[in-house]
């Protein structure tokens, strides 16, 4: 039996060392806390070894960081509980200081009075270091070092909390780069970081003490404002002379290595006060909103939220939905409005894009193109305008009443700044069999205001193949005449705009004349677009312009309706 029993506290003991030898550090001292056994993962923690401090109180320890108060809550909570465990901040052998958690315990000999205490301890640097980094990744923008959405919401949290308390108004501005996307298409995404991080130098630059800028996404910022006036067209000041700075900040060039950078800006701006604050997310929402309205105008503005947006961008997201849906099952068709010569010979046709709605019926242009044009759909939807039209005018070239038509296609900015739009359009004239001396595309000056050498370049390679090039809605775009002069362009078409009040406006007239002898020294043919009266038709006739297209002639008809107009001899075109 006492062999049995012997052998068995052997094994105790056995276990009891392995068990003070872990990865944590351990000590034990005796009732008067001197320190009687420590492990070797106290000396790897602490520097010290068992030499240093056996004999010593855990005094030698301390890093002077903790006050009487704390010590006094630690042996209060040891006394009554027989176990103390929290943070503590401790000294190394080195002079480190480091936190560490830390676990004191008393064991009592058999008359019940406390005759050790241990300590288990762990070095939580790592962790905390860890901590910092898990807490900069879910708060900070790794780009910019700004904070991020999430911090965003954290901070705006706290400022719609503290404007109920002083009764006090904020502000959040959204700032977006506008046209950002296409320098980032255009020179890399390298440089376009580089470019977002002086956005961000800028912004911060800006705002005043206690402010916070965040990176939001992609080209997004947002400026949050505390402390703004109670009075809200003081604050409404306040948050305007911000988004003006900002504005100004951010339209100054950016040079990143060998590129000039110049864009404008967009903001939405959202107040928030105590009472109709609403949560952070609606906050946030509202900026958003505001920042799209702004983005919508053609950017370069500042946008207060308005209640009443908040329906508007409903319905535009429901129209974008469905126009999606539209694009994917092919929910489209188009019409043909006649271009005309001299007295009325139809020469040819415009097609133009029409959405077959299933519950609003026909849809026009106006309502989608835009939308079509921000969403990126314009590219899907203007190739199959373009295949659909070069199937008809080859079906055309095989009938001799039709065989001379032409066929104008409209060409948005964003098609063809495509890098594969050359071969798009003459894979499309192959696969049709259409003869691309029948083929005319219109572009608009919206074309021109960037990269221009391959614009040039890409108009030379399908001019050479035959294809002609029309400049719509001329006169209300950028095109200066040195543009002009470089393209390889075969017709300007002066913009309806002109037309519609030619008779009543001098200065219409005079633009229409000047757009006619500019046309006729470049060599240029020019048509009239909107003609809706035989007097409008004949005072451009007089002024010299003898193509044209407009309701006096024609709407723009279904191909049936617009093959029937041909052969019609009481139409207007046949006059
Ligand atoms: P646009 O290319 O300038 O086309 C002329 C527009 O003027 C057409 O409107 C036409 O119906 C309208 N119009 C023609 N004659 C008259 C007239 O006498 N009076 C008045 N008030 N209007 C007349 P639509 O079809 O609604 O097209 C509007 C715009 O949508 C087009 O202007 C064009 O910019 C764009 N669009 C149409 N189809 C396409 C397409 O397939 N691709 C692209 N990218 N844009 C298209
Ligand atoms: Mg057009
Ligand atoms: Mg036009």
């Amino acid at each position: 039996m006492s062999r049995v029993s012997s052998e068995m506290s052997a094994q105790e003991m056995l276990i009891a060392e392995a068990f003070f030898e872990s990865s944590e550090g351990r000590l034990v001292t005796d009732d008067q806390q001197i320190i009687v056994k420590v492990n070797a993962a106290f000396t790897t923690i602490t520097g010290y070894t068992a030499q240093d401090a056996l004999g010593k109180t855990p005094k030698m320890l301390a890093s002077g960081q903790h006050d009487g108060v704390f010590f006094r809550n630690l042996w209060q909570g040891l006394e009554s509980n027989g176990l103390w465990q929290g943070e503590i901040w401790n000294k190394k052998k080195n002079g480190d200081i480091y936190p560490q958690w830390l676990c004191i315990t008393e064991i009592k000999n058999s008359q019940q009075s406390v005759s050790h205490y241990t300590s288990t301890f762990n070095d939580l640097t790592v962790l905390k270091e860890a901590d910092k980094k898990i807490e900069y990744l879910s708060f900070y923008d790794q780009l910019t070092d700004l904070p991020n959405h999430h911090c965003l919401r954290v901070r705006l949290k706290k400022a719609l909390a503290n404007c109920v308390q002083n009764q006090c108004k904020g502000a959040i501005l959204y700032i977006g780069l506008d046209h950002f996307r296409l320098f980032n298409k255009n020179f890399g995404h390298l440089q376009g970081d580089k470019i977002i991080k002086e956005v961000a130098a800028r912004l911060s630059a800006c705002v005043r003490e206690g402010d916070t800028v965040a990176r939001l996404d992609g080209d997004e910022f947002a400026v949050l404002m505390e402390h703004l006036s109670e009075d809200l067209t003081v604050a409404t000041a306040q948050a305007e002379e911000m988004a003006q700075n900002i504005l100004l900040a951010l339209n100054k060039c950016h040079q990143v290595d060998h590129i000039v950078y110049s864009s404008t800006c967009s903001i939405g701006v959202n107040l928030f006060e105590s009472g109709r604050m609403g949560s952070s997310q609606s906050a946030l929402k509202h900026a958003d909103l505001a920042l799209l309205k702004a983005k919508a105008g053609g950017g370069n503005e500042v946008y207060f939220f308005q209640p009443q947006m908040e329906s508007v961008v409903a319905a535009r997201v429901v129209l974008e939905a469905s126009f999606r849906e539209a694009v994917a099952k092919g929910q489209f068709l188009l019409h043909y409005q006649p271009q005309t010569e001299g007295v009325g010979q139809i020469i040819g046709a415009e097609a133009l894009v029409r959405w077959q709605h299933p519950t609003l019926g026909l849809v026009f242009p106006a309502v989608f193109i835009e939308l079509a044009e921000e969403t990126g759909l314009i590219v899907r939807l203007g190739q199959w305008v373009l295949d659909v039209a070069c199937q008809q005018l080859a079906l055309w070239s095989t009938r001799p009443e039709t065989a001379h038509l032409t066929m104008a296609v409209n060409v948005s900015a964003m098609q063809f700044h495509q890098t594969d739009f050359v071969a798009t359009v003459l894979s499309v004239l192959e696969r049709t069999g259409a003869d691309p001396f029948l083929l005319k595309l219109e572009l608009t000056e919206s074309l021109f205001i960037s990269n221009l050498d391959d614009v040039v370049c890409k108009m030379r390679t399908l001019s050479n193949k035959g294809i002609k090039f029309s400049l719509d809605d001329f006169g209300v775009g950028y095109s200066s005449l040195l543009h002009l002069k470089r393209l390889p362009l075969d017709e300007l078409k002066i913009d309806q705009g002109f037309i519609k009040e030619i008779l009543i406006h001098p200065s219409d007239a005079a633009i229409a004349k000047m757009v006619i002898s500019l046309g006729a020294s470049m060599r240029l043919t020019v048509i009239a677009e909107g003609v809706e009266t035989e007097q409008q038709r004949d005072l451009l006739a007089l002024l010299g312009c003898h193509s044209f297209q407009g309701y006096f002639f024609s709407r723009p008809l279904p191909i049936d309706q617009f093959e029937e107009l041909l052969l019609k001899p009481t139409s207007p075109c046949l006059q």
